[in-house]
């Protein structure tokens, strides 16, 4: 047995997702004419209210159109630092758009209006670049899978308003606030022009991701997602998982939670453990105490079929998932008692 915890994207299709997939009615996406894709992408841009959806074989692809929907080359990008569109997309924004970021010092991922306020650049004065769009990541992935509160976010939206700039939001985990916070898609979705979700983590997809807007700022979507080399033909097949795991594997979100949370109290009354950050979803951050070495440890639990990822800085993740069942649960969590 193999206890995989370094990430949501290791999940396999199920028997019952794969059957799915297989039934799948298939046409060329390219030209439009993929009914399991046109049926995906309408449910996922409807749950959130938006006019148009388009299904990405990736949600860093998903989050760089939805970037250059937003900017100009030379335009700013207002982010919190430790978002994945600055850390963990190889650099795409300013490969594919030109722009570059005012990072926000926020916590756990998250900032408040004032943050946002501050970091816009005064239109008029031409030596900075010019502040175009405001993105938001829910949950938070370096920031541990924590869940923005949906006032907040609106005083942001506010901001972004009154000052001209886009709202974006990197939902590729916005089931696990969906499902933690109890917050209504539709009241998401007013908050944010454009907006990227992940099947392929939480929902157990092997792939694809869905960027939703409305038919203003999505009319340039195609031709982006073109460039980027994301058209693909019979997708049907994949899009149909995305469709499975929406009617399937959304409710049970909440026991990866719980499971996170179990983890994390284990944890807490470990000699080896300095400190575990705030668990709300699915997401573990802990650090280990300094004379403990996370590659080491590493190392350690990998003799034990034991697999999570470091953060650095003495920080290790882990992240519970669909297909760390029960079974698993209760050998990692004897495991690390034992250590
Ligand atoms: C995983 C992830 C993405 C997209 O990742 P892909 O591997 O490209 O699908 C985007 N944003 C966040 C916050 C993520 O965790």
């Amino acid at each position: 047995m193999i206890v995989d915890l370094r990430s949501d994207t290791v999940t396999v299709p199920t028997k019952k997702m794969l059957e799915f997939m297989m039934d799948s009615k298939v046409g060329d996406d390219v030209y439009g004419e993929d009914p399991a894709v046109n049926l995906l992408q309408t449910k996922v841009a409807s749950m959130f209210g938006k006019d148009v959806g388009m299904f990405f074989p990736s949600g860093t692809m998903a989050n760089q159109t939805a970037i250059k929907l937003h900017t100009n080359p030379g335009d700013q990008v207002i982010c919190d630092k430790y978002s994945h569109i600055y850390n963990y997309e190889g650099g795409g924004a300013s490969f594919n758009s030109g722009v570059s970021f005012n990072l926000i010092d926020g916590k756990r991922g998250m900032f408040n209006s004032d943050q946002a306020l501050n970091s816009i650049n005064p239109k008029d004065f031409y030596h900075s670049p010019l502040s175009k769009l405001i993105a938001i990541e829910n949950t938070t992935n370096k920031g541990g899978g924590a869940c923005w509160d949906i006032g907040e976010l609106k005083k942001i939206q506010k901001v972004a308003n009154s000052n001209n700039l886009g709202m974006h939001l990197d939902g590729a985990r916005i089931w696990n606030a969906i499902v933690h916070k109890n917050d209504n898609p539709l009241e998401i979705g007013k908050i944010f022009d454009t907006i990227s979700v992940c099947l392929s983590k939480g929902l157990g997809c092997p792939i694809g991701s869905v960027l939703i807007g409305n038919s203003k700022i999505m009319s340039n979507a195609l031709r982006i997602r073109k460039i980027l080399g994301g058209g693909m033909r019979q997708a049907g097949y994949l899009a149909s998982a995305g469709i499975y795991a929406l009617e399937n594997n959304l409710s049970r979100l909440s026991e990866d939670h719980q499971r996170a949370r179990e983890i994390g109290e284990v944890l807490a009354k470990s000699t080896y453990v300095k400190s575990v950050e705030k668990i709300e979803t699915n997401i573990v951050i802990f650090e280990l105490n300094k004379e403990i070495n996370d590659s080491s440890f590493i190392d350690k639990l990998k003799r034990l079929n034991i697999k999570l990822i470091s953060m650095g800085s003495n920080k290790l993740r882990l992240v519970t998932h669909l297909n760390y069942t029960n079974i698993h649960h209760d050998y990692f969590l004897s495991s690390i008692k034992s250590l």
